[in-house]
């Protein structure tokens, strides 16, 4: 479903991602773990379109969206192309970026409007069914000043499956969070899971990314040094990186 194979990444002379290689299937769900500034985010923003690379390619099923050819050279697929994928991806972000002018139900109504040209009355169906799901559907008329850490991120969810995205993104959902509040974030995502949605969720919480993974990616220094099931990662790494990035955090 989704391949990225030897992405490179520099800003300046800082070589950030020096050969990282994601494979996924649909319904698999992949979390990225590793030391602050290893290149976790740029990895995912490749993906999703934030960030251009500097080497490697990226496909989603049979669409390219970048490649590089023997000289070095990257190309990226057409504007309607690249558009046409990132459409199938959703994007969740430690800041919500919600709209604070809106209420939580028009932030969740805008995009499928906007860029869908869908008609209201049949997205809030939609609407309906995904706030429930997040919890939310009594809040639907507040604005994102008047909810919690948690509830906004809780509708940056909703808001993104609007889009019936066939990935979600998750950059650090939750580090913006109180501790009391990323519990009932990850029981979200945890519930996504149980419907077999493809994610790939980059997160400091190690005991959330062993329960609800697949696989687990162990990134240091702009490389995967380590990937495995959560099983092998967490109870037998072989990466001595590996074992004292987990030490550290556990
Ligand atoms: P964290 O766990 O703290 O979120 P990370 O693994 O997500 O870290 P990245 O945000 O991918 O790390 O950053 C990797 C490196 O790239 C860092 O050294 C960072 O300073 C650098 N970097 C990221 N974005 C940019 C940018 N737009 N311009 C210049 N340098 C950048
Ligand atoms: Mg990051």
């Amino acid at each position: 479903f989704i391949s990225m194979q030897h992405i490179e990444k520099r800003f300046g002379d800082q070589e950030v991602l020096k050969d990282v290689s994601l494979e996924m299937k649909r319904g698999e769900i992949v979390s990225i773990i590793g030391p602050s500034g290893s290149g976790k985010s740029t990895f995912l923003r490749c993906l999703g379109q934030l960030e251009t690379i500097d080497g490697g390619t990226i496909t989603v099923d049979e669409d390219v969206l970048a490649s590089t050819d023997a000289q070095g050279i990257v190309t990226y697929a057409d504007k309607s192309k690249a558009h046409d994928i990132l459409l199938r991806m959703g994007m969740v972000f430690q800041s919500f970026n919600l709209f604070p002018h809106m209420t939580v139900l028009e932030n969740i109504m805008v995009a499928p409007r906007m860029v869908k040209g869908m008609k209201d009355k049949d997205i809030l169906p939609i609407a309906e069914r995904l706030l429930t799901k997040v919890g939310l559907w009594e809040k639907r008329y507040g604005y994102p000043s008047q909810l919690s850490g948690g509830q906004k991120q809780r509708v940056a969810i909703a808001r993104a499956l609007t889009m019936d995205p066939e990935i979600l993104l998750f950059d650090e959902p939750t580090s913006a969070l109180d501790p009391e509040l990323t519990g009932e974030v990850l029981k979200t995502i945890k519930g996504l899971a149980e419907d077999h949605m493809t994610m790939i969720i980059v997160t400091h919480e190690m005991n959330f990314a062993r329960d609800v993974s697949d696989r687990v990616i162990f990134m240091a220094d702009g490389i995967i040094q380590e990937e495995g099931t959560p099983e092998q990662i967490y109870g037998n790494p072989t990466s001595p990186r590996t074992r004292a990035f987990l030490e550290s955090m556990l």
